[in-house]
């Protein structure tokens, strides 16, 4: 029974940052604060209320409509709030009513921020990698005091985790942009992978750069790109995306942050049961 109300409350208030996490992603590509003005539809100004803000509920109550002036509101608000809530529960569920559920849910929160506004304007705003590598850092002393540290790494392994994170996208994104001759990688993938080096270490930091290079193409051409072909792809960022896939990444930067970051997350969970696999069957 508490774990159910555990759960729930895990739920809401993920799904509490999702909503925050909504506005982090409209603004910051924009350079806008987050904390002011309020929340205000982007058409008719009408602020929106309390009782219009409740994570998904709202969106449902309203039909998705501006209560003042009947502009849709984008299914990324609810969907969003429904899956920041998801990550909050599911965070509970690997690891209970922890200190570690917390970091796992707030990595994972920013990771989300991190792909979405990649994929949508190939940006990666120093909002969620400023404040990503000093949470991730600062509360990895917290979780060596608490005796918890894993899957994280400890504040040893968080600082040269995000230096070789950093160090290797770059290395790659430089012999990247020397043989095919134009920009690889932007610099946020960089201040990513300081983040998520962090997180996780040094040696699964590369671990995270190999799951997305392999993730990466497989996912553009398999699956972005034939959608786009077939004219499904009505949004604009797919549409980019299927671009950069059909036109053989010409036009612009690959989003990579789109990759690193769900691989960052695999790389938490189950990068030392990958590294150990890989061991094995290599006999190194
Ligand atoms: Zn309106």
């Amino acid at each position: 029974m508490i774990e159910i109300l555990e759960g729930i409350y895990a739920f809401v208030v993920g799904a509490a940052m999702g909503s925050f996490l909504n506005v982090c992603i409209g603004r910051w590509p924009e350079g806008l604060s987050v904390v002011k003005p309020r929340s205000r539809c982007p058409k008719c100004g009408h602020g929106i209320k309390a009782s219009e803000n409740i994570p998904i509920v709202s969106w449902l109550m309203l039909r998705a409509k501006c209560s003042s002036c009947r502009e849709r509101i984008s299914i990324q608000y609810p969907i969003v709030e429904l899956l920041v809530g998801l990550i909050w529960l599911d965070a509970y569920g690997h690891f209970g009513m922890s200190f570690t559920a917390f970091r796992a849910a707030v990595f994972a929160t920013v990771l989300l921020g991190i792909a979405i506004t990649d994929a949508k304007h190939f940006l990666i705003p120093d909002g969620f990698t400023v404040f990503g590598v000093f949470f991730v850092l600062l509360t990895s002393f917290v979780a060596l005091y608490l005796g918890q540290s894993e899957p994280f790494a400890g504040p040893w392994d968080a600082i040269l985790g995000m230096c070789v994170g950093a160090g290797a996208i770059s290395i790659v994104g430089w012999l990247g942009e020397v043989w095919l001759k134009r920009p690889a990688m932007g610099f946020g993938d960089v201040t990513l992978m300081a983040v998520v080096g962090a997180a996780v270490g040094p040696v699964r930091s590369l671990l995270t750069i190999f799951i997305a290079a392999v993730l990466a193409p497989i996912v553009l051409l398999a699956i972005v790109y034939p959608l786009s072909a077939r004219g499904l792809a009505d949004d604009k960022g797919q549409t980019e995306l299927a671009l950069e896939a059909g036109g053989g990444w010409r036009k612009r930067e690959l989003p990579f942050g789109v990759f690193l970051a769900p691989a960052a997350l695999v790389a938490l969970l189950h990068g030392d049961a990958i590294i150990a696999w890989y061991l094995r069957v290599s006999g190194l």
